[in-house]
């Protein structure tokens, strides 16, 4: 009988990773021809000052709808990128399209990228991104690199080398997704950041008074080693306020806006300075 159930179970397991390859094959295809015909495009969520309240950028954040207009999640083509090669590519469109968008807002609004893990191995990836700022006119000092911690493991030298050329160019660059990689203590012990990342795990869980704790400690971090920290997934202003009372930097999340098309960001921006500087 047991071994009927655990013939069940491999049945059942093999079929979920038939399937998953089948999945996988196919959106590989339409993955190719999506970066291609320029169907997947950078959105863009506001990063708030928490001192001012003002706008200090936008996370451009990857967005796909398939020919079904039904929308693919970006940790599922993002990885299919990867495995694929296809990363190179798509990230070189979507960083010349975001720079280019960023370039029309107004200076002190800057532009965050993700660079996923895979690229980090790409030695000539610090001259890629520095020729794409050029060509698109954005100053270098208005991009920052968002990296995760399990993209510095790896190789460390070749990580260090990337940050080191980023920064001597004026790239700024932020740990993203703090405290749910490797050995996060040690990265930053390690590396220099100018921003770091509060995953939203951390900030969505409801009167948790360990989490609480714990991004207090984040905070305090911050503070000792002076790097400013933003705080991502905010959705309430219960959340909101607990983050402006212990000194949190920046927030970004729902409560503020939701990753926008370009279009909406650029009047994102203009109604942020109507409401600055009132008639
Ligand atoms: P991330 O860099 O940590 O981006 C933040 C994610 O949190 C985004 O998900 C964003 O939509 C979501 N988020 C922001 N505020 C809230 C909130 O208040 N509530 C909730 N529930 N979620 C919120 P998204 O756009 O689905 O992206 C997921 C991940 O995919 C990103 O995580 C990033 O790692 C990756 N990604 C997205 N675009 C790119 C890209 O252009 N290149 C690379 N390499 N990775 C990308
Ligand atoms: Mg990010
Ligand atoms: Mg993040
Ligand atoms: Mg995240």
């Amino acid at each position: 009988e047991a071994k009927a159930l655990g013939r069940n179970r491999v049945a059942a397991y093999n079929m979920a990773m038939q399937n998953k390859a089948a999945e996988r094959a196919h959106y590989e295809a339409r993955l190719r021809d999506a970066i291609r015909a320029g169907d997947i495009v950078p959105h863009y969520q506001p990063l708030i000052n928490l001192k001012t309240g003002a706008l200090c950028g936008f996370e451009a954040l990857a967005r796909w709808t398939d020919g079904n207009g039904r929308p693919v999640p970006p940790p599922v083509f993002i990885a299919i990128a990867e495995e694929t090669g296809l990363i190179t590519e798509l990230f070189e469109r979507l960083l010349s399209h975001a720079c280019a968008d960023a370039a029309g807002w107004p200076a002190e609004v800057m532009l965050s990228f993700n660079i996923s893990p895979v690229q980090m191995k790409d030695p000539l990836l610090a001259g890629r991104i520095l020729k794409i700022t050029a060509d698109a006119g954005l100053a270098p000092q208005r991009l920052e690199v968002e990296i995760t911690e399990n993209a510095l493991i790896e190789d460390p030298e070749l990580a260090g080398n990337l940050l080191r050329e980023l920064h001597a160019a004026g790239i700024q660059i932020a740990l993203d997704d703090f405290g749910t990689g490797y050995s996060s203590l040690s990265q930053l012990a390690r590396y220099r950041f100018d921003k770091i990342k509060i995953d939203k795990s951390f900030i969505s869980t409801q009167d948790d008074e360990r989490q609480e704790k714990i991004v207090l400690a984040m905070l305090s971090l911050g503070r000792s080693l002076n790097i400013a920290i933003t705080a991502e997934g905010i959705e309430q202003h219960q959340q909101l306020a607990y983050l402006m009372a212990h000194g949190c930097d920046i927030g970004q999340g729902y409560l503020f806006g939701k990753a926008m098309p370009a279009e909406a960001a650029a009047a994102y921006v203009r109604e942020r300075q109507a409401m600055a500087q009132p008639a």
